[in-house]
């Protein structure tokens, strides 16, 4: 449980941030909470020569309102997300999944941008960024780029975002009506199955992690929601490749997904 050797960066700015991701190239990783990454390095299924710490770097860690949307920066906490006035009152769904998270210790330290970028197939986030269409806006040395939920989560932690860049802020539509509910695993708190759903106008979206190898958006319910949730739901794996592991066969993953898009529908106002 000892990490490889590494050198240890603090960065002060995203440029500087940047600049050695750049210098170093893939033998570097950046740091945020440390959550993911450190228990990764402590089994040695990570080891970057160079860890670069963007923990501290200021104007990371700002929740703003811009218009119809909410701009959370990369390194906000989930306790931060969770606890903040402007998302409760303008996206509950939000602060309902990050209080969701681990424990109070992961809650205090994980961070929005660490989590997306870990992309852990059994992150809560994932969910809630589908199903609200949210932007994941992230810079590089050659510029800024914002790139959609749908195609930033492509598999088991692994994502559309470059090896030199980084996430700086998720733009997130606000929502009032919104919910997240999962079947945790009973030690972590990550989602065996979690599902956000979301209700704008007359329609629905509908997003599901711990499903799959990453989280998807399930089209196939919304296309299906006539206000029945039941039969909607039982399209909540259609085309999916269900994920099969210790915690769950593909068979009780595929039935709490159903399950759990029902309940999610039914608490919609
Ligand atoms: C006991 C335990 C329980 C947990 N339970 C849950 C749970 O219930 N639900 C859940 O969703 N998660 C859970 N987690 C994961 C937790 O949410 C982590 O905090 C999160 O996955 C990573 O955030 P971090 O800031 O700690 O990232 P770090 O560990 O610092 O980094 C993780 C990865 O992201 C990269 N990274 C970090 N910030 C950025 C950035 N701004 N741009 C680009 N790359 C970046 C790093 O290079 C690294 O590869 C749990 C973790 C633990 C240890």
């Amino acid at each position: 449980m000892i990490p490889a050797k590494f050198e240890y960066i603090k960065a002060s700015s995203v440029s500087e941030a940047l600049a050695l991701l750049d210098k170093h190239g893939d033998d570097a990783q950046l740091i945020a909470g440390g959550h993911s990454l450190v228990p990764a390095m402590k089994l040695r299924l990570n080891q970057p020569g160079t860890v670069i710490d963007i923990g501290k770097i200021p104007g990371l860690n700002s929740i703003k309102e811009d218009g119809d949307d909410l701009v959370i920066g990369a390194n906000c906490t989930h306790h931060q997300i969770a606890t903040s006035p402007i998302v409760k009152q303008k996206l509950n769904v939000l602060a309902q999944t990050a209080k969701s998270i681990g424990d109070i210790q992961v809650r205090n330290k994980g961070t929005i941008g660490g989590s997306l970028a870990h992309a852990d197939p059994a992150a809560d986030y994932p969910a809630v960024i589908l199903a609200s269409d949210a932007k994941i806006e992230v810079e590089g040395i050659n510029g800024k780029r914002s790139i959609s939920g749908s195609d930033f989560f492509q598999g088991i932690y692994a994502t559309a975002l470059g090896s030199h860049e980084m996430i700086i802020a998720i733009r997130i539509p606000k929502a009032s009506n919104g919910v997240y509910l999962k079947f945790s695993h009973p030690a972590s708190r990550f989602a065996v199955v979690g599902c956000a759903a979301i209700k704008n106008g007359a329609g629905i979206s509908i997003g599901l992690t711990g499903v799959a190898d990453h989280a998807y958006r399930a089209s196939a319910v919304e296309r299906a929601y006539d206000g029945d949730a039941k039969a909607a739901s039982e399209h909540a794996v259609d085309g999916v490749a269900v994920m099969s592991d210790n915690f769950a066969s593909s068979e009780y993953r595929s039935h709490l997904a159903k399950v759990f898009t029902e309940r999610a529908l039914s608490a919609l106002g």
